[in-house]
């Protein structure tokens, strides 16, 4: 499959995503994860996007097209992705469109994933995330907590509260979601691609947007 996921901050795209790439194969190539990694090992690309990240605020476009460019070319993509958090402004939807049409890629279409705003605001304060970078797990300490002792059920790694999920950070990531990202749902609108999925649990979600690919 070849989907984009839309939403806001908390509104479930990893946990969608990730169940998602058991169904086909198809990768799932979050943005945010990428620069996680990057800000944890002290890369160019980490130092680079760190301080916009715990800010709340959006990395610059420019760095963004230079990673998408080169990851949609790796090899794994070739049986389909899943783009987690990516486009996340129209200037980025409009260089994908560039780069999908030299590669010669068809999306299948966009999902864009509509949660009610108090539902985002409870997820994202009570969201934590294993600290192992190559594995970025996700819990949650009411619904789906870790292991005892805090420690991920997948890799043993501690599991931690995000740096850009202090309220402050949360409250500035809704903002510039509403700001810069929301218009992204009249774009693709546009484009006759946007699928809207009323999206409260991410299995049922996840089985809605398996019935749209069949259809
Ligand atoms: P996420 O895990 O998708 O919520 O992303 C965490 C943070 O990484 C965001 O708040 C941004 O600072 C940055 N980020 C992730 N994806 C993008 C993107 N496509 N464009 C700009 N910044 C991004």
């Amino acid at each position: 499959m070849r989907i984009i996921l839309l939403g806001a901050p908390g509104a479930g795209k990893g946990t969608v995503a990730k169940l998602l790439t058991e169904f086909d194969g198809s990768v799932q190539i979050s943005t945010g994860d990428i620069l996680r990694s990057a800000v944890k090992e002290g890369t160019e690309l980490g130092k680079k996007a760190k301080e916009y990240m715990n800010r709340g605020d959006l990395v610059p476009d420019a760095l963004i097209m230079q990673i998408m460019e080169v990851r949609l070319q790796e090899p794994d993509c070739k049986k389909g992705f899943i783009l987690d958090g990516f486009p996340r402004t129209i200037p980025q939807a409009e260089e994908l469109k560039k780069l999908l049409d030299k590669l010669k890629i068809k999306m299948d279409f966009v999902a864009n994933l509509d949660v009610p705003r108090d539902v985002i605001l409870d997820r994202l304060t009570t969201r934590r995330t294993c600290s192992n970078s190559s594995c970025q797990e996700i819990y949650n300490i009411k619904s789906n907590p870790p292991a005892n002792g805090g420690k991920c059920k997948k890799c043993g790694s501690p599991v931690v509260q995000r740096a850009d999920e202090t309220e402050e950070a949360i409250s500035n990531r809704l903002e510039t979601y509403n700001q810069k990202t929301a218009p992204l749902i009249g774009f693709y609108e546009k484009e006759g691609l946007l699928k809207n999925f009323l999206s409260l649990s991410s299995k049922d979600t996840v089985a809605e947007i398996k019935k749209a690919l069949k259809g």
